[in-house]
């Protein structure tokens, strides 16, 4: 499990307990700040909005957007009781509309909201919002909508007035949130499924006093999180491999103490493997590379440091107690049967791609391997960069020693 997936799982929990208790709690032992509350969601939807322009997370800044729009809705429209068919019938497109928009967001295109490219946008969500709110104005519409709507509803509780039908079509548009966010691990996807639970957490428990100031407060603090995860995310991990990067191995280094060691390695003949098989599986080798050295044992943490060259660093540690955590990765890599995809083959240079028509187009076993340089902090070795120059010394040692090994300095 990632952190961005830990803190999607927290986010998703934190909704549920608020709309349990808080609305009810609220209301029971703070009567007075009802009122102030009911501001509240402006102000956390207000300010995520802020920090996503900030960030350039259009979409995500978008669904903050649709989400205000929602809490507008139901602050203004929506305050009387339900059995008036005008006012039902708002509620329910509310319900099956505002999860469709919000998946929608996070399928379009990336635009920061305040911009003329954004125009786009603003015009699905306002004509949709406006749409909604002029068809309940106008009789015949609501009598053709109602008649049409109310048969398939199905009454879920009597303390519900969210109609099965409504919670189910809100819980497939969840499920879509979530498997997108799955396959591409984009903040907006996992925004937006922020965005579906918490609207469907309003609709069932409808009836309940502050329930949507309480619940889309607490969406706008989620969100909140997803951009600072998101920005957190840009800073510090190789966008590529998707573990730590440069700048996070220099923060690591920071805070390290003075025990340490680090180990450098470097991809064997990684050239070659470019020129003869192309780039993008290049690139996917990067990624192998990446996810099974993160797996190397003894406390070591492991970044990118550079094209395919990577540190890990093991704190609080002498060399000596590094070398066999290292040498496992070492030889898992190398026995690890790495098949390069006939499809994947794109060389670079004419002459590699004439040696590999003869192939006939079958996938091909080729093998990975890593040179290693190790050194450890203390002696003349004082500061960092005299520990990665060391070592660096050593894996230059590996290479001359024919590679696929591992040198102390
Ligand atoms: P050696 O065994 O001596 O390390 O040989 P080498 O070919 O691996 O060494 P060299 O440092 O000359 O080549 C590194 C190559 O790594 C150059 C470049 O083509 C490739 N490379 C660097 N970054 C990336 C990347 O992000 N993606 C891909 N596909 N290739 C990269
Ligand atoms: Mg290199
Ligand atoms: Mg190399």
């Amino acid at each position: 499990m990632s952190s961005s997936d830990r803190t999607l799982l927290f986010l998703l929990l934190l909704l549920i307990p608020t709309a349990l208790w808080a609305p009810g709690y609220v209301v029971m032992h703070y009567p007075e700040l009802v009122s102030p509350l009911l501001y509240l969601p402006w102000l956390t939807l207000g300010a995520t909005l802020l920090l996503s322009q900030v960030y350039h997370q259009g979409r995500l800044g978008f669904l903050v957007i649709l989400t205000m729009l929602l809490y507008g809705l139901i602050q203004w429209q929506l305050q009387v009781p339900l059995f008036q068919p005008g006012k039902r019938l708002l509620f329910w497109l509310m319900g099956l509309g505002g999860p469709l928009l919000a998946l929608t967001l996070a399928l379009l295109p990336e635009r920061v909201p305040f911009s003329r490219a954004a125009l786009g946008h603003w015009a699905l969500l306002l004509s949709s919002v406006g749409a909604l709110v002029l068809a309940v104005q106008w009789p015949g519409a609501v009598q053709v909508l109602t008649e049409f709507l109310e048969p398939r509803a199905f009454v879920l509780t009597e303390h519900s007035p969210a109609p099965l039908l409504m919670l189910a079509w809100q819980a497939l548009v969840a499920v879509a949130c979530w498997w997108l966010y799955l396959r591409r691990r984009e903040s907006a996807d996992m925004a937006a499924l922020l965005v579906v639970v918490g609207l469907m957490l309003v609709c069932i428990g409808f009836a309940r006093p502050m329930i949507s100031a309480t619940l889309l407060a607490v969406v706008g603090v989620a969100l909140f999180v997803v951009v600072l995860e998101q920005g957190h995310q840009m800073a510090f991990l190789d966008e590529l491999t998707g573990i730590p990067g440069r700048r996070a191995l220099n923060m690591a280094l920071k805070r390290v103490g003075k025990r340490y060691s680090l180990a450098m390695m470097d991809i064997d003949h990684f050239k070659k493997f470019n020129d003869t098989y192309g780039h993008d599986v290049g690139d996917e080798v990067l990624k192998l590379v990446a996810s099974r050295l993160s797996r190397v044992r003894g406390g070591g943490k492991v970044f990118r440091y550079g094209g395919e060259e990577f540190t890990v660093l093991f704190p609080g540690k002498p060399a000596k107690a590094c070398v066999a955590a290292l040498e496992a990765v070492r030889e898992d890599l190398a026995d690890y049967p790495f098949v390069v995809r006939a499809a994947g083959k794109r060389p670079e240079d004419h002459k590699a791609g004439r040696q590999n028509r003869g192939q006939g187009g079958a996938n091909k076993q080729v093998q990975i391997t890593i040179s290693l340089g190790l050194a450890q902090r203390g002696g003349e070795l004082g500061d960092a960069e005299a520990v990665i120059k060391a070592a660096d010394q050593a894996l230059y040692k590996a290479k001359k020693a024919g590679r696929n090994c591992l040198k102390l300095a």
